[in-house]
């Protein structure tokens, strides 16, 4: 599943000066993602430090042949579905190609360094698109510490439901209301009613809350009627990024029985704009943590060996809030907590397998979300409803201010970095994007 080759070696550097040692994107990373140019059309671009590789100008310098040239020409239009549509072959391909290219002992480095005004944008003067056309968002559940800190509310002694531990739970969410890290969200208009009212009213939302979520980019999709083997589920993940699932609690408290959630969740969603392909993310596979005692074991179709094995990732996550009153102060955004992607019950092959074990079709540029993924205790809540207990516990920040659901101008941020011993780490970018 994870094949870990030259492109991997922390000793690669790039020619690309703010590659060295960049937090993010150094040349062991080569994210995908979509972007314009201060003038220009959108089109696919590889982030190196802090500059942005032009595909499409690659291919006009005719620095690809064969399958690598074949992937960056199915990467360099205004989305990436083409790209993750294909197999893993030219991905691969392409990957190993971009990384000679860019690599400081590269043989032909004197003529790419030459093509450097063409093939480089300074990442800082460029606009960030959504990556893909995104046909279709299904937001999970598996972050089992959040769906157990949200079933305490409803019955404290079995605050998971009976299918969660069998069904990796999911709903099927709103594709066409995803907008890339940056673009300010609006604070929702809904129907809402908390417990102590005796009617419902509409108006603006009164709880305003993040989720802290992994974004899961489908690669190659599935014919309807042809479910995916759990066996062959990896093949299809194309890459990971950042995705704040919006949540207005008041609205979805009461439109959620008994059918879940609707306009609490589908008035935006924030996602990074740049994709850790499954290649980059190879060294920092790792094991499924072992089920507690006592759990049941997954049905034999989300069951799989090498996906036990190697099928979970690594990857520290941070949620940080930025406010008027810190920034007033000279402050930096307040760190509202720190969890990791091995919070997750249930590994992204087993929801890919789960998605279309009924036949559903999965198409590329499909979007996964993971599901809140909450540490186990109060420092890893990927949410303001858990850090907060529902608004009866007040957050202080270094400001003074307090904050139990987001205010209008606050900005929720959200980053992302794999760190091991050995690897060259590698980062997300950000996920942000502020209420208005
Ligand atoms: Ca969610």
């Amino acid at each position: 599943m994870s094949v870990i080759d030259e492109t991997h070696d922390p000793r690669r550097e790039s020619w690309v000066t703010s590659a060295k040692g960049h937090a993010e994107f150094p040349i062991q990373n080569l994210p995908f993602g979509v972007f314009s140019p201060s003038r220009g059309a959108p089109r696919g671009g590889v982030a190196i430090g802090d500059e942005i590789f032009d595909l499409r100008a690659g291919l006009e310098a005719g620095l690809f042949s064969g399958d690598a040239a074949r992937a960056a020409e199915a990467a360099a239009g205004a989305t990436l579905n083409p790209l993750m549509a294909l197999s893993s072959g030219p991905r691969q391909a392409l990957r190993k190609r971009l990384s000679a290219l860019l690599f400081a002992d590269n043989p032909e480095r004197a003529r790419i360094e030459a093509l450097s005004a063409q093939l480089l944008h300074n990442a800082s003067d460029c606009t960030m698109h959504l990556p893909a056309a995104i046909g279709s968002y299904t937001d999970f559940f598996a972050g089992i510490h959040h769906a157990r800190n949200g079933g305490m509310r409803r019955d404290p002694n079995n605050p998971l439901s009976p299918n969660y531990k069998y069904v990796p739970v999911a709903y099927h969410s709103r594709a066409s209301s995803v907008r890339p890290s940056g673009v300010a969200i609006r604070r929702p208009n809904g129907q809402r009613k908390l417990p102590s009212e005796d009617a419902p009213s509409y108006g603006p939302c009164r709880k305003l809350d993040y989720e802290l979520e992994l974004a899961i980019w489908v690669g190659p999709g599935n014919a309807l009627g042809e479910p995916i083997p759990i066996a062959r589920a990896g093949d299809h993940l194309f890459g990971l990024g950042l995705f704040n699932d919006w949540s207005a609690r008041d609205i979805q408290q009461w439109e959620s029985q008994p059918l879940g959630p609707f306009l609490g969740k589908n008035f935006g969603s924030t996602v990074s704009p740049w994709i850790v392909t499954t290649e980059a993310l190879a060294p920092f596979r790792v094991p499924q943590p072992a089920r507690p005692a006592g759990d049941p074991r997954p049905l034999s179709h989300l069951w799989d060996e090498t996906d036990q094995r190697e099928g979970a990732f690594d990857i520290a996550l941070e949620a940080l809030l930025m406010t008027e009153g810190l920034g007033a102060k000279g402050l930096p955004p307040h760190r509202m907590s720190a969890s990791n992607t091995t919070d997750l019950y249930w590994t992204v092959a087993q929801m890919i397998a789960h998605h279309s074990c009924n036949g559903c079709n999965l198409a590329a540029g499909d979007l996964f979300g993971s599901g809140t993924i909450s540490g186990p205790t109060t420092a890893g809540y990927g949410s303001l409803m858990e850090l907060s207990n529902d608004g009866t516990r007040e957050i202080t920040l270094a400001s003074g201010e307090t904050r139990t659901f987001v205010e209008d101008g606050d900005e929720v941020i959200f980053r992302a970095h794999c760190r091991k011993a050995g690897c060259a780490p590698i980062g997300f970018g950000e996920c942000r994007a502020r209420i208005i």
